[in-house]
Formats: C-alpha cells, structure tokens, sequence
C-alpha cells in the first residue's frame, strides 16, 4: 500500500542541543567544513548514510545518541563556538557594507537554484549559478533577497536500464524533511498568496524559506489544500508538464513571487527590494505584477513601465533562439485578458511588450528586455551572441550598440574547492579568495603540495566511482560475484579527464566516440594511459539525449575498456563536487557559440585542473595559450558530420601529444614539473577571474547599483521624475518620424586627408516638433570596410549652433582623422533624457539617408 501523504516528523532537540537547529536550518554549513565536521560528530555512520544531509541526521538519530551529546562539555563548547561564528557571520559588515549608495535590497528570481545537494530544486547550469550568487552575495554582503519555486519532485534522479538507457525517478520530497520553514503571518497562520486565474479560479500557494545564509530564499509551494487538483500540481516538478503548466509556473513565480516578497517584508520589517534582478525570461511577468502595484496606486501604464525598467535587471542565459521561453498568445490573452484582467493593465499592452515577429506568439525573452533597463548576457562571447540575435528589437543600430552587456559567470570556491586546497590557500595565502591581487603568491607554494593534495583529490573521486558504480551496476541486475573488476576500475595514479554536464545535442557528449579504435588507444596506452569519468543526464522528453548516454554507457560497459572509462549515473552537486575535484582534464567540446558561459570547466581551474575546451563561452575569454589547451574548431564547416570528424580528431591530438606527454613527463624527483607549471599558471591566471566574488561585485557595480540609482530617481518625488520620462518618451516617440538628418558638410578635409588633422562637421538636423535638447546628435568616424561601413566607430558629440523656426537645427563638431587608411563618417542621431541607460534605450535612430561624407580617399 501506498501511503496518500507523507510529512517528517522532527525530532526535538534537547535544549542543550538547541543551537543545532539552528546551525542545520541555515544553509550555510554547506559552504563551512566546520560546521560540517560538527555535524559528522553527531554521528558519522549516520552522516555518510544521509548523504550528508543534516536535517535527514537530526531526523535519525537516536535520542540515547542526543542525550549523550546533550551531556557532552567538549561537544557542547564546539556547538556554542560554531553557532557564535553564524550569529558573527549573519550581522558583521562585509564588502556591501562599505559601499556609499548600495541598494538596499535586490530582489533575485529564479526558476532553480542549487545550493546543496540536500535541496534538490536544480537541474543545471542556471540553478547552479544561482546557488552560487546567493552564497556570494551572503559572503559579500549584498543584500539580496531571492525567489523561487518549491517542487514537490524536484529534478529527476537518474539511473540505468541494462541496456543502458536512462530511467527518471521523482523521489517526493516534502518540506518538513528539507532545512525549511513555512512563512507565517504576525497572527502566526500560513501566508497564503492568491493569483486569479480564468474561469474564476484561484491559484493559491505558501511560502517556504530557505536561509541561505545572510540571504532569504522564499519558495512558492502550490502544493496546499485550498487548491484543486490541477493547481497542487503546478509546483509538483521542474521543467516537467507542457506550455500551460510552465505558464502556470511561470505565473507563480513572476506574480507570486513579488506578492511573497512584499509579505515576507511586512511580516520581517525586511527593506524593499529597489532592484528586480530576474535570471533568464522565466520570472518575467514579476515586471507586470510590479507595475499592476503602480498603477493602482494611480500611476499610468507608461508611467508605472518606465518605474519598473529603471529597477529591473534582466539576464538572459541562451545563445540558441530555440532556448527562448515563447507561449502561444492566446495563453496570454486568456490569463491577462476578459473577466481575468487586472482593471489597470490591458491586456493589449501586456501583449504588445511579448510580441514578437511571429504574430502568434508570446516571447518571454522580449518581453524581459521591455521590461529591463539593464540587460546583460554571461560571457563576453555570449553578450556578442545576444547583441546579433535581438538586434531586431533596436533596428537601424549597429549590432554594437544593442544594450545588451555581459557578466562573465563565476563559481563559488567553498562549494566547489576541494577542501584540503581551501586550508593550503587559507595557510600560505591568507584571504585570498577575497582579492583579485596576491594570486601569484601560488607560485611560491611547492610542486609537491599541490601535487600531493592533487593526488589526494583523485584517489577520492576513483574510490567515490567505485561506490557509484558498483550501485548502479546492481540496479542495473549484475550480481557481486560479477562485478569483482569494479575494484580496479579505475586507477588514483592515472592522468584522469572528466566530462560533466546535462546533455543537449549541442554539448556533443559523444564526440569523443567519434573515432573508437583511437578513443580505446588512448585509454589502454601501456606507458600513457588516460581515464575518462563521465556523467550527465538528459531532459527526460529528449530521446536524443538518452540516446548518446546510451552511446556511451554501451562504450565504457566493454570489458576492454571498462576499468578506464565509466558513466556515472545521476549527475548532481555531490559528484558534481567529486569530479570537479578529483579530475585532472576538465573537458568541454559544445558546438561554439551555443555554450553561453559555462562553469564547470571554472570549478575544475580552481581546484587545479586544467581545461581541455572548445573555445566557447568563458574560455573564448580567458584561454591565455598556455592556461589550458584549446580544441581547435572548424567554424566555417557546415557539413556536421564533417565538422564533428575534424574536432574529434583534433582533440584526440591534444590528448595524446600534448596533455598526456605532459602529464607523464616526470624528469627526476617524481613530480611533473611542466604539468605544475601549468597547474600554477591556471590557479594564478583564472583563479581570481572565475570566483563568483568577482561576478558578483561586477554585478553591484554595472547593474545593481545603477538600477537601484536609477530607480530612485524615478520614483522621487512621488514618481514626478518617471511621469516627465514616460511623458518625454511618447512625445518623442510620436515625433520621431519627422526627425531627419537633412545636410553634412565637412570642411578640413582636402584633398590629401592628412592622420592627426581634424575636419569640421556642420549638420542640418530637422526636429519637427522636438527641441535641441531632446536629442544626441554625433559624428561616428574611423576606419569603413569594403561597403562604406564603419567597422568600431568612435563617436564624437555635435553642439547645436542655431535652430530656424521650421525646425531646423545646425550641429556642428570636430571629427579627429585618428586612423591611416580607408576611412569614413557619417551623423546620427537619437533621443537624449538623463534618465535613460543608454542611447538606444527607446530604439529611436535617424542617419542620413545616404551615407553623409564619406571621405573615400584613403588618408596618409
Ligand atoms: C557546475 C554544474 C553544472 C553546470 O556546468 P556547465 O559547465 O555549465 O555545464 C551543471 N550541473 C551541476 C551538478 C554542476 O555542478
């Protein structure tokens, strides 16, 4: 029999036992080894049984086994210590603390986050950086107050068929087992947050937190008998269901989640949120939530848009269009729409912010960029991806201009270093992980430490695949007595590469099975052998996916093979943690550019690993030639196969003449002095670039601090500064069409254009009905391709000189000829108010109709 509910039932602490609680409901022992090694003593049969998970420990221990702790003077002076440490670390001054205009709190949305193994509310990359942002920012200071949604069954856990093929299980989760409490009104009920849905429906849901450390994480939970059937299911599991049942989820997150916030202030005395951060389109509608509050405090909709843009940060997370969130319109129209509208929001309007060239749908991407003044993609590459793929939405600007920015991802080292190396850092090279200088000190660390630890890291992550491996090879129905090999599967003393991560088409996680016979030489190379840990797990409706695991798994179950090469099943923080650790190769070979940043390889860097990568996301940045190797790519080939054929073979290159004779290479004392070198050199080159620290301070800086500024301006004065823009950018908008750029002139020039001389411009701009001050007009110049276009413009601001009564206004400016060669100009011109980011924030752009001057003689 079944049972219809589960809940936990949880132990009662003695109270000399007390501040155990409160260590284990704060998220924070997942990133402190202390407090870790604290709950270890409790029991540490136990603890290795519960997968480390501390509230599952307290559940099962025994009451004999807490009152002898309850007795114990040492235990109790180490639980005091530990807990004065959280109190300590919960309320002293950190980084945020010394900044003049901080926001006073930021809002975080996102649909995952994955901060410990003993949360299961991830699937990837996206949940991941998010579990590391809310650690940093705990770390750092930044006041962030994220949101997100509980599912009942998390992700999948993943095991194997015997042939090899993935099986999905949703184990039920129920929050009273998970380090959670339920949000509760001052009168000490349940808050409840409503949403009205068509038909007369409500969608109700509550509110479970998550202390992430010095961060609140707020989830939503439909899972509550106020609810019909239908909507107890919308939280049940992530990116499970079809279009209605992500819209619903979407629509808890967005709307719920602003509602949960404002509860969760009024109930804590927590500041507002000045700052909506929303990590990909998915929590997009909390902008419309946002501006429903507004305008029923009697703003506009235009009004109320402008406030929310200037608060709103948007971070969009995909290179390929077919990874944008779209719904169909009509969804929309039916949830925003007839008897289900919100008075003061049409629903035309709502429309109009998600629509894009396909008439029929909805795209939740757009529509976060309306809604954002900031917009920023996670890698240097992946901003210049986003620029091209949305360029349509600012037509008439060069792809450069699109304001679209990029933060490259980071990593959070306590989660992902492996701790031996955390106490080498914090013994040679005190605090390091807070300052991007001092990293050189690495250099002056010995080879055999770091190779010593090395070899510690190793020897763990081979013992932690046999475990795996022998469970799965018994779920997948072998006997003990066949599985006698899995004790030399294997070996600590091997060059080891790892291979991690979900398993979209475009991660190729079978390129390397590309040429067999080759992969198996490099394996079982009698004087250089090489082993490959793998792991990763396939969207449970991608058969294509499943397919390559497969691939794979029929690879490494070759008796041939078998010991050098294994498939871990169920890939999550935990091995995620092991592999990152113990590999010495971390590698990586997307088909460029469809990996936006990745972070794993980032992990792997800092725990002394070296990258094996395609140049793509973060390492099309950061690769220096010598910190890693590049797997050269053949972009231009269109010919898949063709494509895959020539990395593959240029891969199993590197490995064999160049990772592997390094690696092997020990000339005297036993240790590989050229593999340390490189070692040094990426710990000292990509260790401060790739800590989430890093990340989050560029984030304060380029998008919080300015959006929170921004979103003061605005809303001063009772919001008088966002009704003057909103005012500002219909008057402009409506007038734009009659904006033209009607004459340029240039004087200086000459016949022979000489460099480091100067030509005069004077524009004739017609305004229409606009002002002078209205607009920016400038000089773009520098050097013009082989169509007259310039390729990197500078640009140079023209000043208004007269305006006539027509309308005609006369610019006029300097255009320094800073470069020899072919070179051009040409005047444009767009809006210009204070308040805006950027110049191409209304999308508003006129030049001249023909290119104005361009100086076709080349200069000398
Ligand atoms: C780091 C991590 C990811 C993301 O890694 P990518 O390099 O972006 O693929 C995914 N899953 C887990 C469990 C991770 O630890």
């Amino acid at each position: 029999m079944r049972a219809i509910r589960r809940f936990t039932v949880r132990t009662v602490l003695p109270t000399e036992l007390a501040a155990l609680g409160e260590l284990v409901h704060n998220l924070r022992w997942s990133w402190h080894p202390e407090t870790m090694d604290l709950f270890a003593e409790v029991d540490a049969d136990l603890w290795e049984q519960v997968g480390h998970d501390p509230v599952a420990l307290l559940g099962a221990v025994t009451p004999t086994r807490l009152a002898e702790l309850a007795a114990d003077r040492r235990f109790l002076r180490r639980l005091a210590d530990a807990a004065d440490d959280l109190r300590e670390y919960m309320i002293s001054p950190r980084w945020h603390q010394t900044l003049s205009d901080g926001a006073r709190a930021i809002a975080y949305f996102s649909p995952e986050f994955g901060i410990a193994t003993a949360l299961p509310q991830y699937s990837g990359g996206l949940g991941i950086l998010a579990g590391d942002h809310l650690k940093t920012a705990s770390d750092l200071g930044v006041p962030i107050l994220a949101v997100g949604l509980l599912y009942r069954h998390g992700y999948f856990t993943q095991s194997l068929s015997p042939e090899g093929w993935q099986l999905e299980h949703y184990p039920s989760l129920d929050a009273g087992g998970l380090p959670l409490s339920l949000l509760k009104d001052t009168d000490g009920e349940p808050v409840k947050i409503r949403i009205g849905l068509p038909e007369g429906r409500v969608l109700h849901a509550q509110v479970w937190v998550a202390q992430v450390g010095r961060v609140p994480l707020l989830l939503l939970d439909s899972d509550v008998a106020d609810n019909d059937n239908a909507a107890r299911d919308i939280t049940d599991r992530l990116y499970g269901g079809g279009t209605d049942h992500r819209l619903m989820q979407e629509l808890l997150l967005g709307v719920g989640g602003v509602r949960a916030i404002r509860a969760y202030c009024r109930i804590t005395d927590h500041a507002e949120p000045e700052v909506f951060h929303t990590n990909e389109g998915h929590a997009g509608f909390l902008g419309l939530e946002r501006i429903r509050e507004l305008t029923e405090a009697r703003l506009s909709f235009d009004e109320a848009l402008e406030a929310v843009r200037a608060g709103t940060v948007f971070t969009t997370h995909t290179p390929v269009p077919a990874g944008i969130d779209r719904f169909p319109v009509d969804m929309i129209e039916r949830h925003f729409g007839g008897a289900n509208a919100w008075p003061t929001v049409p629903v035309e309007r709502i429309l109009a912010l998600g629509a894009e060239r396909d008439p029929g749908r909805f795209n939740m991407a757009i529509m976060g960029m309306r809604l954002a003044q900031r917009v920023n993609g996670v890698s240097v590459l992946h901003g210049e991806v986003s620029r091209e793929m949305f360029k349509d939405l600012w037509p008439g600007f060069d792809v450069a201009d699109v304001p679209i920015g990029s933060i490259t991802n980071g990593v959070h080292a306590p989660t992902w270093v492996g701790r031996e190396l955390m106490e080498l850092a914090g013994r040679e090279l005190p605090s390091l992980l807070e300052r991007a200088r001092g990293w050189e000190g690495i250099q002056k660390i010995s080879d055999a430490d770091i190779w010593q630890i090395r070899g510690a890291l190793r020897r763990r992550l081979v013992d932690g695949a046999r475990v795996r491996l022998r469970r799965s090879w018994r779920e997948r129905g072998a006997s003990d007595a066949e599985l006698g090999w899995i004790d030399d599967a294997l070996d600590p003393e091997v060059l080891t590469i790892g291979f991690a991560r979900r398993v979209p088409s475009y991660k190729r996680l079978t390129l390397m099975l590309r040429d067999p016979e080759r992969l198996t030489e490099l394996l079982l190379d009698p004087a250089k052998p090489v082993q490959i840990v793998i792991a990763g797990k396939a969207h449970p409706a991608d058969e294509g996916g499943k397919k390559l695991i497969q691939q794979i798994v029929k690879f490494a179950d070759q008796q041939s093979v078998r010991h050098r090469i294994v498939f871990l099943p169920d890939y999550d923080m935990a091995l995620g943690q092991l592999m990152v650790q113990g590999c010495d190769v971390w590698l990586n070979n997307p088909l460029r550019p469809l990996e936006a940043s990745g972070t794993s390889g980032m992990k792997s860097a800092l725990n002394g690993g070296l990258n094996l990568s395609v140049r793509d996301g973060w390492w099309d940045e950061w690769y220096d030639g010598t910190n890693g190797w590049a797997i050269p790519t053949a972009d231009g080939v269109t010919d898949p196969d063709r494509r895959d054929d020539l990395e593959a073979a240029a891969l199993y290159d590197l490995i064999e003449h160049e990772v592997s004779d390094r690696f092997y290479d020990r000339p005297f004392d036993g240790l590989p002095r050229r593999w340390m070198e490189m070692v040094k050199h990426t710990l000292t080159s990509l260790g401060p670039k790739v800590l989430a620290g890093r990340m989050l301070r560029d984030y304060v800086v380029d998008l919080y601090g300015p959006a929170a500024a921004s979103a003061r301006s605005l809303s001063a004065d009772s919001y008088a500064p966002a009704k003057a823009f909103a005012a500002w950018r219909v008057r402009v908008t409506q007038a734009w069409p009659g904006v033209r750029v009607e004459h340029v002139e240039a004087s200086g020039v000459g016949d022979t254009p000489e460099v480091g001389a100067s030509i005069e411009l004077r524009a004739t701009v017609v305004l229409g009905d606009l002002e002078a001050g209205d607009v920016l007009v400038e000089a773009a110049y520098g050097k013009v391709g082989p169509h007259d276009e310039l390729t990197r413009p500078a640009y140079a601001k023209l000043v208004v000189q007269s305006v006539e009564d027509d309308g005609r206004a006369h610019f006029t400016g300097k255009v320094p000829l800073d470069h020899t060669g072919a070179f051009g100009y040409t005047v444009r011109v767009v809006p210009y108010h204070p308040l805006a980011a950027t110049t191409a924030e209304l999308g508003l752009i006129a030049v001249p109709e023909e290119p104005a001057g361009m100086t076709n003689g080349t200069l000398r």
